[in-house]
């Protein structure tokens, strides 16, 4: 498979093994990541990628656009289908130039917009001060409650009428809770501000009707195409009104980008077709069980939840019971061959580099197959080795983690002749 990489660059060839091997060979559980399927890997391998198509079908700046305009309409016409929506842009580079390309076409500089904090579950392009959207925009910041560690409407509420925000952003990197669009649309609609939902993490779960849609609800939506939805890194931005469709439209391009990634929309097309599979449901359904399963288990085993449990794909540890920093959780179960990150909780006494949780995700063992028997194990695996992180319990650990990406294989095709 990778011979011609091989003769031409040996360095990045051994790069490339070895990272296959570490995914077919480690439990990978951020909950950011995926694994696409081969026909979605392929498609970004091939010479669309060498087509410059700046502007938009049929309206490009560049001759020779006919087929990847036939790929990006697809694209288009599929997410689309998927969110039931009018109106879509799937140029965006990725999630975070999604959100660039909504401010920057609905809001001027120094607009406020009113956003979850970064350490409880927001993303860092919602206004935090090291990114664009902290440097352009006047960005205020809601929290979660600290008794219930869910959304304080109460507080949204009230920073709304206190602001005045010209957009509320709704959607998460680190919040294992349904989010209520409705309560959200509520408020705005009080203080006449957009709605943005930022689905980066829960597309997947929405297409497979496990969460709610902010269809309906927000004024605009973006996501990345990389996360639950499980296609190409990427970006996408969807909207049911025509004006500002066309806003989107002439800031992304030429706004913030230049020419599309053809080989990437053809990519977001395959990834679409395959979503819009009923199989994709059930793949929706089972991340939520099995993250449900993990949390049981490590409840069971004494640890704290944030929020209690997980109603979507993600749980979030609080390591302070068991008087451990997220650094040292996500190092300790590394060496045992399960991939965690550190993630700061709501209130977080440590610095974000330290953090006090573990944030733990399913879309990829889901992606291999595993179910709650396997998940209910894996809860057992990480709690026993944060626990007790002797020897004797890490050798267990690297046996099970063994054993069970032996059993639920998924790239192990591309490795095959080597
Ligand atoms: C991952 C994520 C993004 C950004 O995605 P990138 O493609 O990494 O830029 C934006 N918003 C949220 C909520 C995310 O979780």
């Amino acid at each position: 498979m990778y011979e011609l990489i091989k003769e031409e660059d040996r360095e990045i060839y051994e790069v490339i093994i070895s990272e296959i091997k570490r995914q077919e060979y480690t439990l990978e559980m951020i909950a950011s990541e995926n694994y696409p399927s081969l026909p979605v890997l392929l498609t970004m391998a091939t010479p669309l990628n060498n087509k410059y198509a700046e502007g938009y079908p049929n309206k490009r700046y560049y001759g020779g656009c006919e087929f990847v305009d036939k790929a990006e309409i697809l694209a288009q016409e599929r997410a689309k289908q998927l969110f039931n929506m009018k109106f879509v842009n799937v140029q965006p580079h990725s999630g975070s130039q999604a959100n660039m390309a909504v401010y920057f076409a609905l809001l001027e500089p120094g607009d406020t917009i009113l956003s979850m904090e970064l350490s409880h579950g927001g993303h860092l392009s919602h206004g935090a001060k090291v990114s664009f959207s902290g440097k352009f925009y006047n960005v205020i910041h809601y929290t979660v409650n600290k008794e219930t560690e869910r959304i304080d409407f109460d507080l949204v509420y009230k920073l709304a009428l206190e602001y005045k925000p010209k957009m509320i952003v709704a959607g998460y990197s680190s919040y294992p809770r349904i989010v209520e669009w409705d309560k959200f649309r509520e408020i705005a609609d009080k203080v006449n501000a957009y709605l943005m939902a930022d689905i980066a993490h829960i597309a997947g779960l929405i297409v497979g009707n496990v969460h709610p849609s902010p269809k309906g609800y927000a004024h605009i939506i973006t996501t990345t195409t990389h996360k639950t939805l499980r296609g190409p890194r990427g970006g996408m931005i969807l909207t049911d009104e025509e004006e500002i469709a066309q806003k989107i439209d002439k800031t992304v391009f030429p706004g913030i980008q230049g020419g599309p990634f053809m080989h990437i929309i053809a990519a977001k097309a395959v990834a679409f077709k395959e979503a819009l599979k009923p199989e994709f449901k059930k793949y929706a359904e089972q991340i939520v069980k099995n993250s449900k399963a993990l949390a049981e288990s490590l409840i069971e085993e004494g640890l704290r939840l944030v929020s209690g449990g997980t109603d979507n794909h993600l749980v979030l540890v609080d390591l302070r019971s068991i008087n451990m920093t997220g650094k040292e959780a996500e190092k300790l179960l590394e060496e045992v061959g399960i991939t965690v990150n550190k993630n700061t909780i709501p209130f977080d006494p440590q610095k974000p580099t330290i953090t006090s949780g573990i944030r733990i995700g399913t879309p990829i063992l889901t992606t291999r197959g595993m179910k709650e028997e396997e998940l209910k194990l894996v809860g057992k695996i990480i709690a026993k080795v944060l626990k007790n992180p002797d020897e004797k319990t890490k050798n267990w650990a690297r046996e099970k983690v063994k054993e069970l990406c032996e059993e639920f294989p998924f790239y192990k095709s591309l490795l095959n002749g080597l």
